[in-house]
């Protein structure tokens, strides 16, 4: 960890920063989702943050609030290969919509693909390692070098998110900052409708929470909006989000 954090806040933390400790000092309680991106942008990891994204059904509201704070903010979309191409294709109207500059497309080790999934069907017969090798290994390659990401959970999409705080520390010693994490789902869809941006092309087909093509079914009404990601199965989380302090299920 590189702790680039500003030098108010080292100098104001004897020993450990922890996310508790950063959000006193910062004085976070209570902050809209704006203000504390802009406080984590500018000031608390200036330079050292990326957003990383999925482009999929509600990503526009936090990628627009960027796009009002720092356009060339590194925005990291992790292409697994196994995306949908709507999901791709999203992708690239949402960036040029929001005029951002710095959307860096993240994608699996060839060599580590060719070595663990020459078939391309370990989603089929061990969904957890492909997730490892498709996403978690690469997000965390891509992170290095940054103390803090921001992410877009929020803890209406499903029971297993309900303790998500704005502000937390992974296990890596990394900070997560969650700006919507107490933002539902009618605010977001109010959001996306006031300003006119544009939808996720698999909403209006019932896609409440957009991954991979394999992995990700279409959801009826009044079920979470987590729950057609791995339909039928025990799994809740790609692992990019387990982290201890939630018995590995955020
Ligand atoms: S969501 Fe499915 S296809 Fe995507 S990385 Fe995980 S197991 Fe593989």
């Amino acid at each position: 960890m590189l702790h680039r954090l500003s030098d108010d806040a080292k100098s104001s933390s004897a020993g450990e920063i922890s996310a508790s400790v950063l959000s006193n000092f910062y004085d976070l309680e209570g902050l809209s989702a704006q203000n504390l991106l802009k406080k984590a942008i500018e000031e608390m990891f200036n330079g050292s943050i990326a957003m990383v994204s999925s482009f999929g059904a509600e990503s526009v509201v936090l990628l627009h609030m960027i796009s009002k704070i720092d356009k060339s903010l590194p925005v990291l979309f992790l292409d697994t290969q196994f995306l949908f191409q709507e999901t791709l294709d999203y992708q690239r109207t949402v960036a040029y919509r929001l005029g951002l500059t710095n959307v860096q497309i993240i994608t699996p080790d060839a060599k580590a693909v060719s070595e663990r999934d020459p078939n391309g069907n370990l989603h089929i017969d061990d969904q957890s390692s492909c997730c490892t090798l498709r996403k978690t290994e690469p997000l965390d390659n891509a992170l290095k070098g940054y103390d803090a990401w921001i992410t877009g959970r929020k803890r209406h999409q499903a029971d297993t998110r309900n303790l998500l705080q704005p502000l937390e520390q992974g296990d890596d010693g990394r900070f997560k900052l969650n700006p919507l994490a107490e933002w539902n789902h009618a605010e977001l869809r109010q959001y996306i409708e006031m300003l006119n941006l544009p939808p996720h092309p698999l909403v209006a087909k019932g896609f409440a929470s957009i991954g991979c093509e394999p992995c990700t079914t279409a959801v009826a009404e009044g079920e979470d909006p987590r729950a057609g990601r791995w339909r039928n199965s025990e799994k809740t989380e790609c692992g990019i989000h387990t982290d201890t302090a939630y018995g590995g299920q955020i």
